[in-house]
């Protein structure tokens, strides 16, 4: 036997026996058996270097990168719609048979196939960890890309590899796509974080964090010592081989090697509900994390019928399993002002134990829910923690000592009067210094999602805005060494730390920084969809209101902020200065500028022949163009398909290119 067909056969060994130990947790093989054919193909490669092929057994660990590149994803990935209980399951149920069977009583004489008892249901693990989306070309594993927005993802290909259960060749040659959640098993979750004990290196707060924080490392080597482990649970196939149902995708995504998510295929939304109180029972005895059941139509064709809304497919739900949740005494309600100015109600509970953690405050979010929730002192309260998530109020139950409590007229801080505002729901602080709002400025502008500065816990926020020294998050940039020893604590190594952080957060990253400007509804997603179409502030600061409206993910109210926050001038004042003091916002984003269609905005009109409306924004979006509905001044071109509207003729007097069908797939063709 030559060297070539040697190793050949030694990677199909390797290969066999790593399947049947990683997927289907069935070694046929002894441990050190697997381990010597491994060091055998090894020499062998190390022998003859140019024999080494990407897809070999030996190359799952690869060299460290620099950063991950962003990618844009060839078919979006939505998320799914919650289903919170039954009686909402049940009502995406409906949407789903009426969706599909217009004329629902014709049903009765069996003209339909799709009557309430036949829709097939597939119900699958909501596995609490990461999406992914990994591509096969001739069976090979060629990319794989983190989720990201659903439009973009990282490409993490050489740390996906290390996962023993994704397959780096399947057992045919097909190109696929799949999409798949990478996980890390509970039992390995805890040893991990013993481990980090014991470096003195921090813990994470769950398994997802865990995997997360695995499968983002530079260096893959990191992550192969991490235990991660894939479930897959969807694939595209093209062509008319490919399955006519989710059941079937997934068994012949096992057939190719995959570890695939276990399903269940059953009758209608009675059926459903039975498997989900199955599941519910063995949940806790699985070695993954779950919180809910996915529920998908299972006839793909019937999916199609489906569709999906702009966030959504219709033809899926993700059932939520209830959170943890106690009750305890609500002891009194109240009031604190955030960093909007808005007056929150605060419910002070009978402190308990709850998910790890002594809970004796629990959100009230506004006096809408409060009064939805019919509040009173004194009450019976349902609490529900989850993790990393602010305690909340679920339910109340009247006992004898239930009495109402009053509105505040002041502000619990600054006691200035409180006012309403018009089209606001709430009570609001009007004082621009009021010093709870300036706190909760910083305390967001430094957080995490935003700045994500180090040390600036909430007594030194607490101390800067009372001792007069920051007014805005720019005045944090002027701080010196001395400025922070002037605080209760600090001292000089843990002033300079402060100094380095802030010194450190001047490079950030462009969502980030407008995550932490804290405009109004705008958070860490439409911070991150803003930087897909604007290269900088500068971009974002010109653009019109009608631009802002375009784009996908930006609603009326929204864009509306977005607009009166850059065109205030008190707003730019302090931006300019956060510059001048050495800011340097980066777009993370620069795919952006590949895409051809990068600011053209396109309306379409009638029916295409090819492509569903949708799929036709779709593909404009992915090229970076926008698609509002109506034709104005701002549009560039107008795509006309069979049995066009008024836009066309508005289209014609406005002087606006108009496409056919034909033009336009040329325009997007590659
Ligand atoms: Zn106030």
């Amino acid at each position: 036997m030559d060297i070539q067909e040697k190793i050949t056969k030694l990677r199909k060994e390797i290969e066999l026996n790593s399947y049947l130990y990683y997927v289907e947790d069935n070694p046929k093989i002894e441990d050190y058996e697997y381990d010597k054919l491994f060091s055998e193909l090894e020499k062998l490669e190390n022998e003859y270097p140019e024999l080494i092929t990407p897809d070999s057994p030996t190359q799952r660990v690869g060299g460290i990168s620099e950063k991950f590149e962003a990618v844009p994803h060839r078919i979006r990935l939505y998320s799914l719609e919650n289903s919170n209980d039954e009686a909402e399951l049940k009502k995406w149920y409906e949407r789903v048979m009426k969706d599909l069977n217009p004329g629902a009583q014709i049903s009765l004489f069996g003209g339909s196939h799709k009557t309430e008892s036949d829709i097939q249901l597939a119900c699958e693990y909501k596995i609490d960890g990461l999406a992914v989306a990994l591509t096969y070309k001739d069976g090979k594993f060629t990319q794989g890309l983190t989720r990201g927005d659903g439009f973009i993802g990282e490409d993490i290909t050489n740390n996906l590899k290390t996962i023993k259960s994704i397959p780096l060749k399947l057992f045919e040659p097909v190109d696929v796509e799949v999409r798949g959640e990478i996980y890390m098993p509970k039992s390995s979750f805890e040893s991990l974080n013993k481990k980090q004990e014991e470096l003195g290196q921090k813990t994470f707060a769950n398994p997802r964090n865990a995997a997360a924080g695995s499968i983002r490392q530079l260096d893959p080597k990191i992550t192969a010592e991490r235990d991660l482990s894939i479930w897959v649970y969807a694939g595209i196939f093209e062509g008319k081989d490919a399955p006519k149902s989710h059941s079937a995708t997934i068994k012949r995504l096992k057939e190719l090697g995959f570890k695939t998510n276990k399903i269940s295929v059953v009758k209608g939304i009675n059926g459903a509900i039975k498997c989900i109180k199955k599941i519910d029972e063995v949940r806790k005895t699985l070695d993954f994390a779950t919180d809910g059941v996915v529920i998908k139509v299972d006839d793909i064709q019937s999916q199609n019928e489906l569709g999906f809304t702009s966030r959504v497919p219709k033809w899926a739900t993700a059932y939520k399993f209830p959170p943890e949740a106690v009750w305890t005494d609500l002891l009194k309600v109240d009031f604190q002002v955030g960093r909007t100015g808005v007056i929150t109600p605060v419910a002070i509970l009978k402190p308990i134990s709850l998910a790890g953690s002594v809970v004796s405050r629990a959100s009230l979010y506004n006096f809408d829910e409060v009064k939805r929730l019919d509040i009173m002192e004194g009450d019976r309260v349902l609490v529900k923690k989850a993790a990393e998530i602010i305690p909340k109020v679920l339910k109340a139950e009247k006992t004898d000592a239930s009495k109402p409590f009053s509105m505040p007229d002041n502000c619990p801080c600054c006691h200035t009067k409180l006012i309403e505002k018009e089209n606001e729901v709430g009570l609001w602080c009007p004082n621009k210094d009021c010093s709870d709002i300036l706190k909760g400025k910083i305390e967001y502008f430094v957080s995490k999602y935003a700045m994500d500065i180090e040390g600036f816990g909430e007594s030194i926020i607490a101390q800067l805005i009372d001792k007069g020294m920051v007014k805005t998050w720019a005045d944090l940039y002027e701080l010196s060494l001395l400025d922070f020893m002037k605080l209760d604590l600090i001292k000089e190594k843990s002033g300079t730390n402060l100094v380095n952080a802030l010194e450190n957060s001047k490079n950030c990253k462009l969502n980030k920084f407008i995550n932490a400007l804290g405009i109004r509804l705008v958070g860490k997603e439409s911070a991150d969809i803003l930087c897909r179409y604007f290269k900088n502030i500068d971009e974002i600061k010109k653009a019109s209101l009608e631009d802002l409206n375009a784009i996908e993910g930006i609603g009326d109210k929204m864009a509306k902020n977005i607009y009166e926050y850059f065109h205030n001038e008190e707003n730019i004042a302090i931006i300019e200065k956060g510059l001048e003091l050495g800011i340097k916002p980066e777009n993370a984003y620069t795919i952006s500028d590949n895409l051809k269609l990068k600011g053209k905005s396109f309306v379409i009109t009638g029916t295409l022949n090819e492509f569903s409306r949708d799929k036709a924004q779709e593909i404009l979006k992915s090229l970076g163009a926008k698609t509002p509905s109506s034709v104005s001044r701002n549009t560039d071109y107008v795509i006309a398909g069979e049995n066009p509207g008024s836009k066309l003729d508005k289209a014609k007097s406005l002087g606006i290119t108009v496409l056919s069908e034909e033009e336009f797939k040329k325009m997007v063709e590659d």
